[in-house]
């Protein structure tokens, strides 16, 4: 229980809640449109009531997946359908009704991504560094920086104003791919290009939301930035954070 401590409750509790309210809604349409479709055949509404249970329960066996995975800190294959579809179906209506309780869509993404973050690593992978990409913001570069990183960051000549040097150093030595990225459409391109077994993503918690949706299967681990100026500029992010990522799906090494 100590594992759902945190801020991944949020995320839960509202998926339950959303799955909850979804349910009463369609049971109360189904209810309503019952005489019609009675009139129309016999069977209609025991068909549609089995394909609404059958959605609920699938919804319900995904937020239950994703409890079981964060307490045992194990992966389950067979339930990753229904985690998956759990997500995609339920968070917005988890974002909703956490705007209802007045809970900041930001925060409800955060504990999604915290929730994605736990369900990546209980999936244990120890991947060659080649089969690894770490995708950064631009804004994590220095705004007054001249330099173009975004076409190659090797291009980044280690100034220290930035973290972008750091990183690339990190990459150079680990072999790890590094791309910093201007956009979704670019991240998208550069996925399909290096073919990564796994991403390493830094981000807002909104594109960091949408991106790990985006993605999937693929796993994604996602970093939210820090914005200590505002959003989408001169944005950070801790170094210990990339090492300790870069280092859980690849071999621990020296650094
Ligand atoms: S570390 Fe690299 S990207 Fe950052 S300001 Fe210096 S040269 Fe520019």
């Amino acid at each position: 229980v100590k594992e759902l401590k945190t801020k991944k409750r949020v995320f839960i509790g509202l998926t339950s809640l959303g799955l909850l309210f979804l349910s009463i809604i369609i049971y109360f349409i189904w209810y309503l449109t019952y005489g019609g479709l009675y009139n129309i055949n016999h069977l209609l509404p025991l068909i549609l009531a089995v394909i609404i249970g059958v959605f609920i329960l699938f919804a319900g066996i995904g937020i239950t997946g994703i409890v079981y995975s964060i307490l045992c800190k194990r992966s389950f294959p067979f339930m990753q359908g229904s985690i998956r579809a759990a997500i995609t179906l339920l968070m917005p209506a988890a974002i909703r009704i956490g705007k209802l309780m007045k809970i900041e869509k930001e925060v409800v993404e955060s504990s999604f991504i915290e929730v994605n973050n736990q369900l990546v690593k209980a999936k244990r992978l120890l991947l060659p560094p080649k089969r690894l990409l770490l995708l950064l913001p631009h804004c994590l570069q220095y705004s007054d920086c001249p330099i173009k990183i975004t076409t190659d960051v090797a291009n980044c000549r280690n100034c220290g104003k930035c973290i972008i040097g750091d990183i690339k150093l990190l990459s150079q030595q680990r072999g790890f791919h590094l791309f910093v990225a201007t956009g979704g459409t670019i991240a998208r391109k550069v996925i399909k290009e290096i073919q990564p077994a796994a991403i390493i993503a830094v981000a807002c918690e909104r594109d960091l939301t949408s991106g790990i949706q985006d993605s999937y299967p693929l796993p994604v681990l996602g970093l939210p930035n820090e914005r200590p100026e505002g959003p989408c500029v001169n944005t950070q992010v801790r170094f210990d954070k990339i090492v300790e990522s870069v280092e859980f799906f690849t071999k621990k090494e020296e650094f």
